[in-house]
């Protein structure tokens, strides 16, 4: 067994066993909230990606040709596996990422509910049958999985990304090829240790650590049939075209730019209760996070009040202090570039309320920064910040706000708050997002749903998670039988 905590240099797995990277190119994964190195990751070769791929195509068949109910089991025995080892995982995902412990807690449950969601493979999976489609003759379908997968991931969610994936793939008869965030290698490797030790045969889950070059060579690897991928808008289009220019089936999920439409009818507490966790909750590095806010007719003065206390009084540290409300961000090159997207905001005329600034300490941190007077046009109001930085644009009217909203290339998430139905009504049947809150500030959908981003926050027709991830997985077979 690998021991996380202990490892310095990580490995691959392939084939059932952990295996030493060859590769020359390691690098240093730090605990953003000290800068203390707490592992090394391998940027792994060709033959390593092949060698993974190749151990998932060996195990296939036999995998394939477990019945359903068994492969099903084995979720069972995960699941019981990663409630034993909960906090372990939690507090994995809190070190290498920096979100705070209880924010890590709530991923990993996100992810088991995935897990809870494929052990009911066996109804998921079912076809159907129609007799007498014509004189004797009976249609059925029947679905089959595809053969090797792979899965690459995020640094965000360490945890929960990679199941959303591994667990329906696996299930509906798949092998599969997890490739980590190399920024956050952690979660991955002990979540694909523990499914190997809740009973699947070697090679049926292999990881392989690395960046660019792995995608790549995963993305043109003859013998992958699929690729889910979780990460940025740009990397989201180069694998969504470069993976069917490969002949694979895609689904490629990529960055947001979320609006929060505030009404003035909406109560205030809850209201700035919900943006604040929108905004700064796992400091503004989600892809359902609240990034602007849409302050309607004279909401806007109170609203900005409210929000710039509760951010001075947001306390930023280390996410494993229970006292931390906002941990690091992931890197010190992406502090600076929110900085820089600070510096932009105040260049093109936003005022700055709070934050902007870094709290000190050894940690990636920087401040909860709330700008006001932001206009549609700006930067910071355009471009995926993807930290703890909120703009509040006022407009005058419902109409306005959706269509400010709808402007956006992005449509991740979205959500209103209002006490009035006609104004949810509205907002729900005209809002370009495919995730939206009605006075919900995270918008996140459960296992049993797609986690349906829109316009360029998705590439692909099948979504992740829900019976869109079963779709995924599987390809259908139509048979079509006369026995005279
Ligand atoms: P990223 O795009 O930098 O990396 C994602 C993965 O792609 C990593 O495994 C990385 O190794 C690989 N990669 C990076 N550059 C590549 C390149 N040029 N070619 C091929 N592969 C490459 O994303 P990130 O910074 O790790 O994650 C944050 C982003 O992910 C944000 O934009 C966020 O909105 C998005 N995200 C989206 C969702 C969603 O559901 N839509 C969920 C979580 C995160």
């Amino acid at each position: 067994m690998q021991m996380i905590d202990t490892i310095r240099t990580l490995t691959n797995f392939i084939g059932g066993a952990w295996r030493p990277s060859v590769s020359g190119h390691f690098e240093d994964v730090p605990n953003p909230a000290t800068g203390a190195v707490i592992a090394c990751v391998p940027f792994s070769t060709g033959d390593e990606v092949d060698a993974a791929v190749q151990a998932a195509a060996h195990a296939y068949p036999a995998w394939r040709d477990r019945p359903v109910v068994e492969r099903a089991r084995v979720m069972f025995s995960y699941r019981e596996l990663l409630e034993r080892h909960f906090e372990e995982l939690a507090t994995i995902v809190t070190k290498e990422n920096g979100k705070t412990i209880d924010d890590a807690r709530g991923e990993v449950r996100r992810g088991i509910e995935v897990v809870e969601f494929a052990c009911g493979m066996p109804t998921l999976m079912m076809g159907s049958v129609l007799e007498d489609v014509s004189r004797g003759i009976d249609s059925e379908f029947t679905r089959y999985p595809l053969g090797v997968v792979a899965g690459i991931c995020p640094f965000n969610f360490p945890v929960m990304i990679p199941l959303w994936m591994m667990p329906i793939a696996i299930a509906a008869g798949n092998t599969f090829v997890l490739k980590p965030s190399e920024r956050t290698p952690q979660g991955g490797a002990r979540l694909a240790e523990l499914l190997h030790d809740a009973g699947l045969p070697a090679g049926v889950i292999n990881v392989v650590n690395g960046g660019k070059d792995v995608v790549d060579g995963l993305l043109e690897h003859a013998d992958v049939k699929a690729v889910s991928f979780v990460g940025s808008q740009p990397v989201a289009a180069y694998v969504y075209k470069t993976a069917a220019a490969h002949g694979k089936r895609v689904q490629a999920l990529g960055g947001a730019k979320n609006h929060i439409i505030v009404m003035p009818d909406a109560d205030m507490d809850k209201t700035v209760a919900g943006i604040m966790s929108s905004a700064f909750g796992a400091a503004g590095e989600r892809c359902l996070a609240g990034s602007v806010v849409l302050a309607v007719g004279d909401v806007a003065d109170e609203l900005v009040n409210r929000l710039v206390a509760a951010a001075n009084d947001v306390i930023v540290g280390d996410g494993l202090d229970s006292a931390t409300a906002m941990g690091p961000v992931i890197r010190p090159s992406h502090r600076e570039r929110i900085e820089g997207y600070v510096e932009k905001g105040k260049q093109e005329g936003a005022r700055v309320l709070c934050g902007g600034s870094r709290p000190g300490g050894g940690g990636y941190f920087l401040k909860p920064t709330i700008f006001d007077g932001v206009t549609p046009e700006m930067t910071i109001a355009k471009e995926e910040i993807f930290g703890p930085v909120l703009g509040v644009i006022r407009t005058k009217t419902l109409d306005d706000a959706i269509a400010i909203a709808n402007r956006s290339r992005f449509g991740n998430a979205s959500s209103i708050f209002t006490r009035s139905g006609p104004a949810a009504r509205q907002y729900r049947r005209q809002i370009e997002a495919g995730m939206i809150g009605i006075n919900v500030g995270v918008a996140a959908p459960m296992a049993f749903f797609p986690f349906s981003g829109w316009k360029n926050s998705f590439y692909g027709d099948l979504h992740a998670t829900g019976r869109d991830g079963v779709e995924f997985y599987t390809e259908k077979k139509v048979i079509t039988s006369r026995w005279a």
